[in-house]
């Protein structure tokens, strides 16, 4: 029977080869009818017999790589009669929700032309297609169309505006369609910013060859490279950028020699050879060639494959990839400012004339259990939508204060933004309100709450009240550990309620007291606090977060002990502080107990970036120690099932193994299996109390997979359901998307109206 049918496709479809595709397909069964891009996406008709046009719904579902398809709805049409199958023009009117798509490496396909001298963009580092390229780090405005692009000053010649406009071809509208006669240029400049002459990637694969240290403009900002074998490079490299210990990535030039670093298991291969191209976290491999100051005394080490054909171009061994900055301070990815803020580091720059808008950081992934776990989203999976519940007002979250992104969610779709970085200066607060501008637009969307973090000195809180005020929205104050249980909740489509278990560095608490070893019976809407350490004091506030030797002075160890011996010059004097309370807020922190642990172990007493003190413990820990310290936990006295956690008492047991003399390695096993064994006895005793079977982890301390690995399998023994982060980070990084649950959940359940 001859029927006609409307279809209409959602997600990522435009500017990713769907409707050649969609094209192809109809004419390949038969069919006639006709498809276009609008506002919402993809509209399609197709006429024919009901078997062919069954065929094709079916077929619809196996789009191209680059597209994602969330929804696809159906209508009968009557059947009009005639043959021909049409890709009609753009219809701009209607809401418009149409997605903008990630960048993404380059595809087999420009691969075979980059490497093929007879092809015309033989050797083009710029090659790209529908189904590979530069596409959110580009994109200036909406809709996605070259003159809304930074390649809006690049006039295409003849042979690619052929490509561009013919259905049949893999560049049809691809925006970015270039090559060497019309497109973009790479440059070699010395430090002065002068062109250098030669062939800019032979000479400056040379340059890497001898030692040297160049600036590479990449996708979404300057990277710095090295040779990753060559260790006088490496250590000037660190030296330069005074980065003392924190690791530096690796991009390889294939899959073969990324087998020679580590020991990549198949999730692993898969994310490293993904469009994403993250920098995945692998077991670093014994006698591995690379520098010793790569990674100094770290097992794993981070490694990426090459995302942009000029990356391969340049890639031929294993090179330090480390952010084009110095210190903390954001990635350049402006050309006049990475000439001035690299000068002193790089010996050259590899540059180009295509402007990158939006700064983004590569993304970080590790693998748990097979899944991926990201740790810094952003490059290659920004702005890909996450689900959460539809319906509620449009909802701005405006993060944390470390590894910032916000959030924007409407219509059961959330926008979680590429990682801002530490709301700490003047340059990282100017991308948050740039990127949330950005956002608005890209994605029309007009924020009706605004969602932030208790924090009242965070930069992003002061930003959604100022906000708030200036166009008098609702705020919803959202405390950080529940953001931390919601992110993880929404991250995996569950809408509790939970045991939540956020364990991190600091949090400010419900009761304004520093919170982050926390046990929470949460869902969407609330949460009320089960279960914590027992708070010990911060000694000196910030202090004595980059300062973990405190922690064990605040841990009450014998003065006796080497740690104390090694910060003999203050320990009294932070002990009193300790004690007097003054300018020693009290934290239920799991962060600053590793940290009091690695210090007493003497593994570290002074950090040189967030978390290495915890890192550090986990990296020296034996990972095939069994026993572990006792665990207890005392009733909080409410008459309720709350409990609090002698953390003093794991910190005496980590003492008394050292002075009986067992070996750090084993101590620091015993103590990360008691951590999980608290993780197993605290979901026990609130599932008892409320019936609840479902435990959420989250927070940064999950980061740590030696732990993550001993509180799921304990979990899993007791018979609890584990929900672990997937898309979102355990971290901060995750906790925008918290808010935004949270805001919409509790938009639903109460009358409409300001709520602060
Ligand atoms: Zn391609
Ligand atoms: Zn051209």
């Amino acid at each position: 029977m001859r029927v006609r049918t409307g279809i209409r496709v959602e997600g990522i479809v435009q500017g990713v080869g769907f409707r050649p595709f969609v094209h192809g397909l109809a004419t390949a069964l038969g069919l006639a009818g006709l498809v276009g891009n609008d506002a919402g996406g993809v509209f399609i008709e197709v006429e024919g017999e009901d078997d062919a046009v069954d065929r094709f719904l079916r077929g619809l579902r196996a789009p191209p790589p680059l597209a994602v398809i969330e929804r696809i709805t159906t209508r009968p049409l009557p059947a009009e009669g005639g043959g021909g199958f049409a890709i009609v023009g753009s219809d701009a009117g209607g809401r418009r929700s149409a997605l903008v798509s990630f960048d993404s490496a380059t595809c087999p396909a420009c691969l075979r032309e980059l490497r093929d001298p007879a092809d015309r963009r033989h050797g083009y580092p710029f090659v790209n297609c529908t189904g590979c390229g530069p596409r959110f780090t580009i994109v200036t405005d909406v809709p996605y169309d070259r003159p809304n692009t930074t390649m809006a000053g690049f006039a295409m010649c003849a042979d690619c505006a052929a490509e561009y406009h013919d259905p049949a071809d893999r560049r049809f509208h691809a925006q970015p369609v270039c090559c060497p006669a019309c497109g973009p240029r790479l440059v070699l400049r010395d430090r002065e910013g002068r062109e250098r002459a030669g062939e800019p990637i032979e000479e400056a694969r040379a340059l890497l060859r001898r030692g040297g240290i160049v600036a590479v403009k990449g996708l979404g900002g300057y990277h710095l490279a090295a040779t990753a074998a060559d260790r006088a490079a490496v250590a000037a490299l660190r030296a330069r950028k005074h980065r003392e210990d924190k690791p530096f990535a690796v991009m390889a030039p294939d899959l073969p020699s990324v087998r020679l670093l580590a020991d990549p298991e198949p999730a692993e291969e898969t994310l490293l050879t993904s469009a994403a191209r993250p920098i995945v976290l692998l077991r670093r491999r014994a006698g591995a060639p690379l520098a010793e100051a790569v990674a100094p005394g770290n097992r794993s080490i981070g490694v990426m494959l090459p995302y942009t054909p000029m990356h391969h171009l340049l890639v031929s061994e294993p090179l330090v990839m480390t952010s084009g900055n110095v210190s903390d301070e954001p990635i350049a990815y402006r050309d006049e400012d990475a000439l001035t803020r690299l000068r002193d580091i790089a010996d050259a720059f590899l540059t180009h004339d295509r402007p990158i808008h939006v700064r983004t950081d590569d993304s970080v992934v590790r693998v748990f259990r097979g899944r991926e776990m990201p740790v810094r989203r952003s490059r290659g999976y920004v702005p890909r939508p996450l689900p959460v519940p539809a319906g509620g007002p449009a909802v701005l979250a405006c993060g944390a204060e470390l590894k910032n992104t916000f959030c924007l969610a409407e219509g059961g779709r959330a926008f979680v933004s590429h990682h801002i970085g530490d709301l700490e200066n003047y340059e990282t607060l100017r991308a948050f309100r740039e990127g949330v501008g950005h956002f608005e637009r890209l994605f029309a969307i007009a924020p009706a709450v605004l969602a932030h973090d208790l924090h009242p000195e965070y930069l992003s809180t002061k930003y959604a009240v100022e906000r708030a005020e200036e166009r008098e929205l609702p705020l919803i104050g959202v405390q950080h550990h529940h953001a931390h249980i919601a992110a993880c909740l929404a991250d995996n489509g569950h809408a509790g309620p939970v045991i939540g278990v956020a364990f991190d560095g600091t949090g400010y608490g419900a009761d304004g007291t520093l919170w982050g070893g926390e046990f929470l019976l949460a869902d969407l809407t609330g949460f009320q606090r089960a279960g914590h350490l027992r708070p010990v004091p911060l000694p000196g506030g910030a202090t004595a977060i980059r300062e973990p030797w405190r922690m064990a002075a605040a841990y009450g160890v014998p003065a006796t002990l080497a740690v104390a011996r090694r910060n003999a010059a203050m320990w009294d004097q932070v002990v009193a502080v300790g004690r007097a309370g003054l300018g020693a807020p009290p934290t239920s922190s799991v962060g600053r107990l590793f940290d009091a642990v690695a210090a007493v172990l003497g593994v570290r007493d002074r950090i040189n970036y967030e978390g290495q003190a915890a890192v550090e413990l986990e990296q020296r820990a034996d990972p095939w120690e069994r026993s572990a310290y006792p665990v207890r936990l005392e009733d909080a006295g409410d008459g309720g099932p709350s409990f609090v956690v002698p953390g003093a008492e794991l910190v005496q047991a980590v003492v008394d193994d050292l002075l009986a003399g067992t070996s750090v390695p084993a101590i620091a096993g015993r103590f990360h299996n008691a951590v999980g064994d608290l993780v197993v006895a605290g979901a026990v005793r609130l599932r008892e109390a409320t019936g609840l079977t479902t435990v959420a982890l989250s927070g940064g301390v999950f980061q740590n997979l030696l732990l993550l690995e001993r509180a799921v399998t304990g979990l899993e023994a007791a018979g609890f359901a584990v929900l672990v982060h997937h898309r979102v980070p355990p971290n901060d990084g995750g906790i925008s998307l918290g808010q935004a649950a949270v805001a919409i959940a509790r938009a639903a359940t109460e009358p409409a109206g300001p709520t602060s």
